[in-house]
């Protein structure tokens, strides 16, 4: 394909942290991104590689279980300046699950450990083991309605409800805890979501990102001189 762009995905840790099909949300953009003429190189960032945000077009962080959590966090931390730069300047990222807790200040386990997270977002989550939140999720986005599956323990809070604001509001299931009905994060290009299933078989969010991916990569091929 003559005027083909290759567009960048970093998967953070996919060996580890990828449940419940999560990384289908990888293979729909990618499979949309084939649909408008472009090739994909997904590269699994994982424990002890290098990264730099900024060479990528996009980045996903899925969901994982506690005991991953805890593996993933220590190594992430070397991490916070590139993505934390990456995030702020407004390039697309999407985190599922345990992904979306690790952005945030800290995620207390089960145990009653207390995982420290990348503190780069104003939120906080408590796993609480008498209300396990699973099951079919509905809810209202800016893109519209949103279907998907939540699995987890882990409620989650925003510490600044002017810097964060929900991906949506709950129609069927539980969301970011069982009191506020709101459904995920969003702050600048960043989107954070308990949607499994994978969320973006939610064709109308996927195609949302796919525009922002394709923005953002003008932006970096004039600045970089990428193909
Ligand atoms: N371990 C976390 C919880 O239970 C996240 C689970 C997940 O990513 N599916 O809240």
């Amino acid at each position: 394909m003559a005027n083909s762009q290759i567009i960048k995905i970093a998967y953070l840790y996919e060996d580890l942290m990828n449940t419940y099909g999560d990384s289908g949300d990888v293979k729909i953009l990618a499979y949309l991104l084939k649909q408008h003429g472009d090739q994909t190189q997904v590269d699994n960032v994982s424990l002890n590689d290098p990264l730099n945000a900024n060479d990528y077009d996009f980045i996903f962080f899925g969901g994982g279980q506690d005991f991953e959590q805890t593996v993933v966090a220590k190594d992430l931390l070397r991490h916070k300046e590139t993505l934390g730069a990456y995030i702020r300047a407004g390039h697309p990222m999407l985190c599922i699950c345990g992904g979306y807790q690790l952005l945030g200040s800290y995620y207390k386990t089960n145990s009653g450990v207390t995982i420290k997270g990348l503190n780069l977002l104003p939120l906080h989550t408590i796993f609480k083991s008498d209300k396990r939140m699973i099951g079919d999720t509905r809810y209202m986005t800016e893109w519209g309605e949103v279907k998907a599956f939540e699995n987890h323990s882990g409620q989650t809070y925003f510490d600044n409800t002017n810097l964060l604001h929900p991906l949506g509001e709950m129609i069927e299931g539980y969301g970011n805890n069982p009191q506020e009905k709101i459904e995920g994060m969003r702050y600048k290009n960043l989107i954070g979501s308990y949607s499994h299933g994978p969320l973006l078989k939610n064709i109308n969010v996927a195609n949302a990102i796919v525009k922002l991916i394709l923005a953002w990569h003008q932006e970096r091929c004039q600045t970089s001189h990428v193909s």
